[in-house]
């Protein structure tokens, strides 16, 4: 295989999202498999939909995701410029070069003309078709038209009959019945280019050997090997990743996959678990292998194991494979990222003491196993890393308002002022005082549970008491002892 170079090639109209990330990440994968090169070309000619700062939006995604462009807007490769409305002059000179050889020509209708027209075909069901009324001008008529100012579009002189086969490396090979394509539009009356074209000439420029894009391309296709064939330059090989469907097999819509990927970073999931999960959206690495980093998917990572089918985006899958990679951080990593999910809930302090950090990692880690997302783990750490406010009505009911329950929680708060703070010390000193009280164990596991979490449910008690301290730990039970029946 000659030197491997593709591109993603995203239009600035939006925010990254799933879709776009997981097209940026196979154009990765295939690079890094076979030593090439990944080259990202901004698609900026339509002015009108483009968004300012895209570069550095795109620069902060990949940023996230943990993989980049290794030619693109500020890494020339030699192929630049990477963003396409300055390329233009090139687009203009293969469009006059195209004209001169009578491989395309100019067209005069009106956009009136061509409405009135594709109102017809509509009307009469057939599909919309430019029906080739300038293409009998003659030259001169042409020359003089042009000069005379009048606006004018340049279209293909399309073949009227006759297929082409898209070899894809993906879908196999998908036949186009040439009749249905008409002389479509290169250059647009206000001198920019179309998608189609302006794609084909940067592809062919940038010595692109492989385009590897979303499914929705694939019409597409068949004009752009055209256009190879009117340039006499050889096409790149094609393929089309299936394209990505929500839950329901509905259109990704933004309530699912097309969801920004600042959602996901907002939501507290873990790159590398969104790289996972991605990479796993239309492609298998083989056997049942769901986990696998960004360095074994380029290792693994072929064309033919990309499905044809529909990819359906699975929040719950990708949530479970997050708390897998949650739960594999050791504490400084856990801390380093929760740290801003905490600081944003005012959990913790922007600049946190030593002792405030200590704490704020000994709940992380009690609670990592308890969540799936960073919120989820911010929201389970404050549990115990602010004084419970709420109280869970059921369990103050069951727990505080019984009777006796003030004197358990009394006797619970003195015994364990003199306990040893280990999760075995603080089992024996409550076994030992439920004993002597001649009281369930529960009976004092429960209250106290309430009494610093202020929940029914959570970590093992021992263990939360003694991330918690003794310091914490008492002044809890004291202040329910307050507000407990006698
Ligand atoms: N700018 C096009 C898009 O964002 C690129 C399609 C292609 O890869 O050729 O859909």
């Amino acid at each position: 295989m000659a030197m491997v170079r593709v591109r993603f090639a995203p239009s600035p109209t939006g925010q990254p999202h799933i879709g776009w990330a997981r097209t940026a990440l196979f154009n990765w994968l295939f690079a890094r498999r076979h030593g090439g090169t990944f080259v990202l070309r901004i698609e900026d000619t339509d002015q009108k939909r483009a968004v300012a700062g895209a570069r550095e939006v795109f620069d902060a995604a990949f940023q996230w995701l943990g993989f980049t462009y290794d030619e693109g807007p500020g890494r020339d490769g030699g192929y630049g410029p990477y963003l396409q409305s300055q390329r233009i002059e090139s687009h203009r000179r293969v469009a006059g070069e195209l004209l001169d050889q009578g491989r395309a020509y100019p067209c005069f209708c009106t956009p009136e003309e061509i409405e009135a027209r594709r109102a017809e075909d509509r009307r009469l069901g057939r599909p919309p078709r430019y029906p080739g009324t300038c293409r009998q001008l003659s030259q001169e008529e042409r020359r003089r038209r042009m000069a005379g100012g009048e606006p004018y579009v340049i279209r293909l002189l399309a073949p009227e009959e006759g297929s082409i086969v898209v070899h894809d490396l993906v879908r196999g090979d998908v036949s186009f019945d040439l009749a249905l394509l008409d002389d479509f539009v290169l250059m647009k009356a206000d001198g920019t280019p179309t998608y189609n074209f302006a794609s084909v000439v940067d592809d062919a420029e940038m010595a692109i050997t492989h385009v590897l894009r979303a499914d929705e391309h694939l019409a597409n296709t068949p004009k752009q090997l055209i256009l190879y064939q009117a340039m006499g330059r050889t096409a790149p090989a094609f393929a089309h990743v299936p394209m990505i469907l929500a839950p329901d097999r509905a259109k990704l819509s933004k309530r699912h996959g097309a969801t920004p990927l600042a959602e996901f970073m907002a939501q507290g999931y873990l790159p590398e678990a969104v790289v996972n999960y991605l990479m796993l959206l239309g492609w298998n690495p083989g056997g049942d292998r769901e986990f696998l980093t960004l360095t074994e998917g380029a290792q693994l990572f072929s064309l033919d194991r990309v499905q044809k089918n529909p990819a359906v985006y699975d929040t719950q899958k990708m949530t479970w494979i997050n708390a897998h990679y949650l739960r594999q951080l050791g504490e400084e990593e856990l801390w380093q990222r929760a740290q801003p999910f905490l600081t944003a809930r005012d959990l913790v302090p922007d600049q946190p003491s030593a002792d405030q950090a200590a704490y704020a990692k000994a709940v992380l880690s009690l609670m990592q196993s308890r969540a799936s997302t960073l919120v989820e783990l911010a929201e389970a750490a404050a549990v115990l890393l602010t004084e419970p406010e709420e109280f869970d009505a059921q369990g103050v009911h069951r727990h505080f308002e019984s009777p006796g329950a003030a004197g358990r929680l009394t006797a619970l708060a003195d015994r364990l002022q003199g306990a040893t703070f280990d999760a075995a010390g603080l089992e024996a000193a409550i076994t030992e005082l439920a004993g002597e009280m001649g009281v369930a164990r529960a009976e004092l596991i429960h209250p106290a549970r309430l009494a610093v979490s202020g929940r029914t449910v959570g970590p093992g008690l021992f263990e939360m008491l003694s991330v918690l301290g003794r310091e914490r730990t008492v002044a809890r039970l004291r202040q329910a002892a307050a507000r407990a029946s006698s």
